[in-house]
Formats: C-alpha cells, sequence, structure tokens
C-alpha cells in the first residue's frame, strides 16, 4: 500500500527538502502546514494535493483559500488548524519541521497520534525533553530522528542490533535499551564558517558572513546555530533525550568535511560511523523508508576523491555556546529552556544587527545564571 505522509512546517528547508523525497519515492501527501508562505504553499498544494494545509496566520489562510478554491483542500488556521493537521491528517508519517520553540505543541499533538514521527525540529526535546520522550512512550509513538547526527547515530546503533530480527523490531526504546552497550557518542560538527577564528577576530562578524554555512544547506536560525556552534550544543541535549545518554558521554568533536555525520564508540572500544555526501535528503528518506532502504536522491560518496577525513578538538573559548550548552544539560530540563529561549531571542537580535555575534553567548550565559537552575 501507498504510504502516507504529513509535513508541519512545509515551507521551511526540511519541508520543502522532504517533499523532493516524497516525489521520488511517490508517498502521498496528506496535509502540509506553514506559517505564512502562501506562494509556496499554493505551488505545493497544487503539485502534491494535500487534503488539508494548516496555516498559522489567519489573513494569509483566507487568501490561500480564495487562490485554491478550485482545488480540493481543505485550509484551517492558526494554532488549532496546525494541532488539526497533526492530529487529524490520518498520516503514517508525520514530519515535524517547524523552527523553534512554536514547534512543540504541534510535535506533542503528532506525537499522541501513536504514529511515526520523524522530528525534525530538535527545540521541543531541547526545552521539554522529558515531556517529549513521555508522550512518544505513552503513545507507543516512534520517534525516527531526521537530524543529520542523530539520525547517523540511530542507524550506528540499529546497524549494530542483535534483535533486529523483525522487520518493524527496532522502535526507538529498543535503541534506549541497546544504548546500555555505548561507551559514548561522538557526535560531528562542522565548526561552521567561522571555524580556527578567535573570540577577538569573531567580534566584527555579520549576519551575512555567518548565514553562509560552508556545507549545509539550512534555514537562517539554524545556519547562525552552526556559526556560533549552539546548533551542536542543542544536538547534544537532543541527543541526551533521544539516546537517554548523559551528556558526559557525549563528545563533540570537530570534522569540518560533515562526511562522517556521527559515531558511537561501544564498550568493547569498536566505533560505528555513519558517512554520506552532506545532503538533509538522505537522514529525511531513511526515517520515511526506516527500516528499509531505498536509492535516494543523495550523490553517491567517492571515497578516494575525498582522500582525507579531519578531526579536531572544538575551541570553546572562541564559541563558548557549546560550553553554555554542556551546563545546561548537566543542569536539567529548566536549564536547557531557559538556554533555548535565550539563544532564540539572542539570534534573533543578530539577524537584526541589534547585537554583535560575540554577544549571541554572553545573553545565553546571563539567561542561564538568571534562571537560577
Ligand atoms: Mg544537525
Amino acid at each position: 500500500m501507498q504510504k502516507t505522509l504529513t509535513i508541519l512546517g512545509s515551507t521551511g528547508s526540511i519541508g520543502r527538502q522532504t517533499l523532493e523525497v516524497a516525489e521520488h519515492l511517490d508517498i502521498k501527501v496528506r496535509a502540509l502546514s506553514a506559517n505564512r508562505s502562501i506562494d509556496l504553499l499554493e505551488e505545493q498544494v497544487r503539485k502534491f494535493a494535500p487534503e488539508l494545509v494548516a496555516v498559522y496566520d489567519e489573513r494569509a489562510a483566507d487568501e490561500l483559500r480564495t487562490r485554491i478554491h478550485d482545488t480540493n483542500t481543505r485550509i484551517v488556521h492558526g494554532r488549532d488548524g496546525q494541532i488539526e493537521a497533526a492530529r487529524e491528517s490520518g498520516a503514517d508519517v508525520i514530519v515535524t519541521a517547524i523552527a523553534g520553540q512554536a514547534g512543540l505543541e504541534p510535535t506533542l499533538a503528532a506525537l499522541k497520534t501513536g504514529k511515526r514521527i520523524a522530528l525534525a525540529n530538535k527545540e521541543p526535546l531541547v526545552c521539554a525533553g522529558d515531556l517529549v520522550m513521555k508522550t512518544a512512550r505513552e503513545h507507543n509513538a516512534e520517534i525516527i530522528p531526521v537530524d543529520s547526527e542523530h539520525s547517523a547515530i540511530f542507524q550506528c546503533l540499529v546497524s549494530d542490533l542483535l534483535k533486529n530480527d523483525k522487520a518493524d523490531g527496532c522502535l526507538l526504546s529498543h535503541v534506549i535499551e541497546h544504548s546500555k552497550r555505548i561507551r559514548k557518542i561522538i557526535l560531528t560538527a562542522s565548526g561552521g564558517p567561522f571555524r580556527g577564528l578567535s573570540g577577538a577576530e569573531l567580534e566584527n562578524i555579520t549576519p551575512e558572513q555567518a548565514l553562509k554555512h560552508p556545507n549545509w544547506n539550512m534555514g537562517k536560525k539554524i545556519t547562525i546555530d552552526s556559526a556560533t556552534l549552539m546548533n551542536k550544543g542543542l544536538e547534544l541535549i537532543e541527543a541526551m533525550h533521544l539516546f537517554s545518554i548523559s551528556p558526559d558521554r557525549i563528545e563533540v568533536i570537530i570534522h569540518p568535511e560533515s562526511i562522517v555525520h556521527s559515531m558511537v564508540e561501544l564498550v568493547d572500544g569498536s566505533i560505528i560511523a555513519q558517512l554520506s555526501n552532506p545532503d538533509m535528503r538522505q537522514p529525511i528518506q531513511y526515517a520515511l523508508t526506516f527500516p528499509e532502504r531505498l536509492p535516494s536522491l543523495t550523490k553517491q560518496l567517492d571515497l578516494i576523491r575525498l582522500k582525507t577525513l579531519t578531526f579536531e578538538k572544538p575551541d570553546l573559548d572562541a564559541f563558548p555556546c557549546l560550553r553554555l550548552a554542556y551546563k545546561a544539560a548537566k543542569l536539567g530540563t529548566q536549564a536547557c529552556a531557559a538556554l533555548n529561549q535565550a539563544n532564540e531571542e539572542a539570534v534573533e537580535l543578530f539577524l537584526q544587527k541589534k547585537i554583535g555575534f560575540n554577544e549571541i553567548p554572553k545573553l545565553i550565559e546571563s539567561a542561564l545564571d538568571a534562571s537560577g537552575c
């Protein structure tokens, strides 16, 4: 039977790439949701003919309703509309790709369906990881991570899973159980566009410079987070919840080529890694097809041409955001939520050129101190 899909956040970078994968795999799109980008939404409606589209902005929803009156797609709006898209689409897989904390409520609604959730937004895990994982367990929802590093860790764990004798026997709970065999998780980071620069050299970085990522093509918020290394900090917290492992067993290492997407070191000293060209369509497709493997849109990796893969220690003096994330991860949920909130605000201020690059960690540090955690 043909698989069906719902995408929460279909006009963002992950949403658009998910639709490319859906087209490639001939997956039927049941529902879409977006904030207000109705030009793109209209294109998506005409191409994929979903039954339901949730537009957060009410006026944009009205305009889209007028524009697509010749189609059978029903339009809903607001927070309730997003929840409806999550809850009532009846799709086999729900991709949660709404950026930032705004994605929490729709993600929880999606988990309550008990279906497979391809989790692409990290903030719900960062600011409410305990609640997200508890909701998944209570409703028997299967979380397959889409973030490339977490997909890599998941793939490494699954590859070593002896119990993998049933086609559908690899729910996340099995992976968590399996984590007792892990010595540590090695989370790789590209280092972003400013790798190797000192704190003083980072002082006058502009949003334009920070928005140019060397390897990955992503949304604005995550690109700035990659430049400050906060993205890796958020991913550290994400991994801690997803794989039920303490932060001191997660090591971040810089790997500028972004070919090894992360690694798992087992108690016997073996390290298992997942490699591919950096292309989000690979982890997206894996989350949709797991446990199947199908040919993807990702370009094959040419190791001979690549020749070398390099690894180095992150510079926590120049990039204190990563240090702050470790601190918050050890302090607990409240501190992680404070860190995430302060980071969202600081990144927005930086993008508006109201604060400098080095002020981002300073604002986060004072918010973390003020949170009393
Ligand atoms: Mg990532």
